[in-house]
């Protein structure tokens, strides 16, 4: 059997965080078993579609790495990807299920709920089928039902969590067709799922409660249902499920703001399943080698912002160095650094980013306002106690930064240890002052490279400007 998964998003809008992990495991799933990874859009709620919703998701799987084998924009042998194309698929199947007995046309309604028993109450079951019949070609208007078991239980077989039994007599016979043509949600799934030969379902826990209905409309088919396996949810920082509305980011804006897309699928993975070795960082090879609903649990997990940005500095860490460049280089030229100096900047920092837009961050010094530098000075040396000398410390690095002839890394370090022999300070007392004139920060990467970075005449006119106020 080839393993073929799907990921069926609405348009309604960008994928973030909380429904993209859906997508990673049955994309790992599918690549680990070297199966067929199905992009289906689920898109027949007009009235919640987004125009330009289905482009933004395909360019946010793209990104991410996420390459489907079929899909509304590339095609595929089980055809057309976008539900709202499979109209006619659905209700032929629908006419299937009525002449095979599975389904029949009520005319009491759609809703035909009374007080708080919102189930139907089944009257039309019994109606002769000539009787039925002659009154849908009559043009009378009808939905049609699944005629659902009285009695036992319906079993479906989870991959997570084990078998689950739901009584049969809490499902009635539910609405397939509406009284307007259209299906309903868990039958277009049903078809769909069954005509793109999906074999495994991996979808979210929020899903267990459609899953009873959509058994029985696998076994109302005599189909073999797939094997489902649901994930467990995934909790905001601050409780509750974590979705767009709890904060969840965006992927475009994890794009934007120079996110590593391989960071963010690995830190997806670990929320609900785990390495066999407890490893973390893993890259998307490894991900797939070791992928396994075995090690995915059943109880909630919790989104953690920190660690997300701990995957993504290890990430960054262990870059290719041409890549590395290829994406610092752009951010450190808008910063208004480039040549030798960039290169240097960007190896002095990569150790303490997780994203592009982090570097970005750590380079506000080059292009900071006088005015600002000059506040955090006041500031910076009166918080960490080090006004005591100071004056002296940028008076002597005054004084001998003019004298320094060559400008490099070494040099200015160089500079920096003869400035403390001069000033009779060390440690805190001497880096703090000087940080604070020069970057106008009071912690930060080796200040050597940075002020480096700078220029021989930049770093001289900070000092100038500091030991003149
Ligand atoms: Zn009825």
């Amino acid at each position: 059997m080839t393993v073929r998964t799907r990921f069926a998003p609405s348009p309604t809008g960008r994928l973030h965080l909380g429904n993209v992990r859906t997508a990673i495991f049955n994309w790992l799933f599918a690549r680990h078993h070297g199966g067929a990874f199905v992009l289906r859009i689920e898109d027949t709620d007009v009235e919640r579609n987004v125009p330009g919703a289905e482009a933004g998701v395909l360019e946010d799987l793209a990104w991410l790495g996420l390459e489907w084998d079929e899909g509304p924009d590339v095609g595929g042998a089980h055809g057309p990807y976008r539900q709202s194309e499979r109209a006619e698929l659905h209700r032929a199947h629908a006419r299937q299920l009525w002449i095979s007995g599975g389904a029949y046309p009520c005319f009491c309604g759609e809703e035909v709920s009374s007080g708080e028993d919102r189930r139907y109450s089944g009257a039309c079951r019994s109606l002769e089928v000539d009787v039925a019949r002659r009154r849908v070609e009559a043009g009378d208007a009808h939905v049609l039902r699944l005629r659902a078991p009285d009695a036992g239980e319906v079993r479906v077989r989870d991959e997570i969590r084990g078998d689950i039994i739901f009584p049969a007599k809490d499902i009635d016979d539910f609405v397939l067709v509406r009284s307007d043509g259209r299906t309903t949600y868990n039958f277009g799934v049903v078809v769909d799922d069954m005509l793109m030969r999906i074999t495994h379902v991996i979808r979210g826990a929020g899903h267990l409660s459609n899953t009873p209905r959509q058994q029985l409309l696998w076994e109302a088919f005599d189909a073999a249902p797939p094997t489902f396996a649901h994930l467990p949810d995934v909790l905001s920082p601050g409780g509750g499920k974590l979705s767009k509305r709890s904060g969840a980011a965006a992927v475009a804006d994890l794009r934007g703001e120079g996110a590593l897309p391989g960071a963010i699928v690995n830190y997806l993975s670990l929320l609900g399943w785990s390495h066999p070795d407890e490893r973390e960082i893993l890259t998307v090879e490894e991900l797939i080698a070791a992928v396994d609903l075995d090690r995915v649990g059943a109880s909630d997990t919790a989104f953690d912002p920190e660690k997300m940005r701990w995957v993504g500095q290890q990430h960054m860490a262990a870059l290719e160095d041409d890549v590395f460049r290829a994406g610092a280089l752009p951010v450190l030229a808008d910063a208004g650094l480039d040549g030798a100096a960039a290169v240097e900047v960007a190896s002095a920092l990569r150790g303490r980013i997780a994203t592009f837009g982090e570097l970005a961050e750590h380079l506000a010094y080059v292009r900071l306002s006088d005015g600002e530098r000059l506040a955090r000075f006041r500031a910076g040396i009166a918080a960490e106690d080090v006004a005591d000398g100071a004056k002296e410390v940028i008076g002597w690095a005054a004084s001998a930064t003019p004298r320094l002839t060559s400008w490099t890394r070494s040099a200015v370090a160089a500079l920096i240890r003869e400035i403390g022999q001069s000033a009779g300070v060390g440690g805190r007392n001497l880096y703090i002052p000087l940080r604070l004139a020069w970057t106008g920060e009071v912690h930060g990467p080796d200040l050597a490279t940075l002020v480096m970075s700078l220029g021989r005449d930049e770093a001289l006119r900070r000092l100038e400007t500091v030991r003149a106020q």
